[in-house]
């Protein structure tokens, strides 16, 4: 399946489904997306699940919502033609085992049947007496090849094992790092194949990325160690080796390894917590990469244009979230009212204050009221707490704002006089309560602010918010009234009689 185009570059992504894909993971899928679009080359994803004992039965499902979710869509599989599935190593078993067999044909690959048990001791005995290598003693790369033979006619089980060069180095150009050298005294006689008959990563990685024609393997830093082993299995089969580029790693302010709470969430858990995927994949562009010019808010369509694999750095990457909350404020703030309510409605649903699904009145309601949070929001999470008094009736009063501003006896003088007053409007909007609430402070010869305060804790129960005006505006008059009776009859001191609410 050689599937190489000369000259266009041809890049992978090449997770393992051994869990959920972190920021990290999602950074490596998105450098490879940028370098192929920037190129105009293709971007695939293959799925490394050769270790069978970690496979996590629903994670190629989740990496693919994921990508799908992030807007990095892979450009072929399989069964391109029809929908581009990705490559999943574990469907091309025959492939491995027949390059295998190449390598031992040329002499640079034998079967191995050490037991686990003589491989454990070996690996301490060696790693006491400072043995280079750690690892294997290439016990079974001297056996001779009658013995070989003979053991593989009894069926015994055994893996398949590279020979590595016994002398010399290995070193490549990073395009990130520049140039890296590995010794092969450093490099013990790894597996290609297992007994159980799945290649290694380190084998299968080389011959997909081959036989896919990958021209550029962009990976994170972890993999650096591989690499020379890989550049040899190139070497013996005689084939060109792609170029390779290692991704910073990313870690917490101070250098710390990143933890759970910060970018150790997995993906899609981005996006319960209401980031945009446009967000995201800003923020995890600037992971080691920066486009020049203290530019911190792009496009796709910039990124793509912009991303170039010389201006990624090679010390790790600082995984900020006061940074992602304030690209993702940005990127909230951009969206058109009937995006904003698209979006939140879902948070909205899930904190039960619409239901589900939302009735066309609180759409409605929705589509008026949410953009006046829209400002303050820095992740869709937040819309429910924000927005909350437009939906809850009543709304939940919060008792220090209560003490500060209706727990006092001119609260009452101020509340009636402005419920007059707005029961007279024929027209209800912004412009229209602005001026009662101006004229009853005049009237009574106080600063508006004295009016202001207290009519917002009665009618959203907190002093915090909107703009008032705005706010009535939305809440309409029916319910504006009934919630300033409310706050009078349950706490402002003093005489009064309860018109409505509870
Ligand atoms: N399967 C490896 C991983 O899980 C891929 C490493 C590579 O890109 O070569 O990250």
């Amino acid at each position: 399946m050689s599937i190489a185009l000369p000259g266009s570059v041809r890049v992978r992504f090449a997770p393992s489904p051994t869990g959920y894909p972190h920021a990290g993971g999602a950074r490596t899928a998105l450098f490879n997306w940028l370098f192929a679009r920037h190129h105009g080359g293709r971007f695939l994803l293959r799925i490394e699940d050769t270790d069978r004992e970690r496979l996590v039965p629903d994670a190629e499902a989740y990496l693919m919502e994921a990508l799908r979710w992030l807007g990095l869509e892979w450009d072929e599989g399989p069964d391109i033609g029809g929908p581009a599935g990705p490559y999943c190593q574990s469907e091309r078993l025959e492939r491995y085992h027949q390059r295998a067999r190449e390598l031992i044909a040329r002499g640079r690959a034998y079967p191995c049947f050490c037991s686990r048990e003589r491989l454990e001791q070996v690996r301490a005995a060696r790693r006491a007496a400072n043995l280079h290598p750690y690892g294997y003693d290439r016990h079974c790369r001297g056996l001779s090849e009658a013995e070989r033979q003979e053991r593989l006619a009894r069926g015994e089980p055994h893996v398949i094992r590279f020979a590595i060069p016994l002398d010399g180095e290995t070193s490549w150009d990073d395009a990130i790092r520049g140039r890296i050298t590995y010794n092969h005294r450093e490099l013990d006689d790894h597996v290609l194949i297992k007994s159980d008959g799945f290649p290694t990563y380190q084998f299968a990685s080389v011959v997909d990325d081959h036989e896919m024609g990958i021209t550029h393997v962009l990976r994170g830093e972890e993999w650096i160690p591989s690499t020379p082993r890989h550049l040899l299995e190139y070497q013996a089969f005689g084939w060109e080796p792609p170029r390779f580029a290692h991704l910073p790693v990313i870690t917490e302010p101070g250098g710390k390894k990143l933890s759970k709470r910060l970018g150790a969430r997995s993906i899609l858990e981005y996006r319960e917590q209401g980031y945009l995927p446009d967000a995201l994949v800003n923020f995890l562009a600037l992971l080691g990469w920066s486009p020049g010019g203290n530019r911190e808010i792009l496009s796709r369509e910039e990124m793509i244009a912009l991303f170039r694999i010389e201006d990624v750095v090679s010390h790790p990457a600082t995984y900020d979230a006061d940074k992602l909350d304030w690209i993702s404020g940005i990127y909230l703030r951009k969206l058109t009212p009937s995006e904003l309510v698209e979006r939140a409605l879902p948070f909205l649903e899930r904190a039960g204050l619409v239901g589900s699904p939302p009735s066309a009145a609180e759409r409605d309601l929705a589509a008026r009221a949410l953009p006046l949070v829209q400002d303050r929001m820095r992740r869709l999470a937040e819309a429910p707490e924000l927005a909350e008094f437009f939906f809850r009736d009543p709304p939940e009063y919060d008792p220090a704002a209560v003490r500060k501003w209706l727990d006092r006896i001119e609260a009452r003088a101020i509340l009636t006089r402005l419920r007059d007053g707005l029961q007279g409007l024929d027209v209800w909007d912004a412009t229209t309560t602005e001026s009662v609430v101006r004229r009853t402070a005049e009237e009574l010869g106080v600063p508006a602010a004295e009016v202001i305060h207290p009519t917002r804790v009665a009618t959203t129960g907190r002093t915090i918010g909107p703009g008032l005006f705005e706010t009535l505006a939305v809440l309409g008059k029916e319910r504006t009234l009934a919630r300033i009776d409310l706050a009078l009859a349950r706490f402002v001191p003093g005489k009064g009689t309860m018109v409505g609410g509870a």
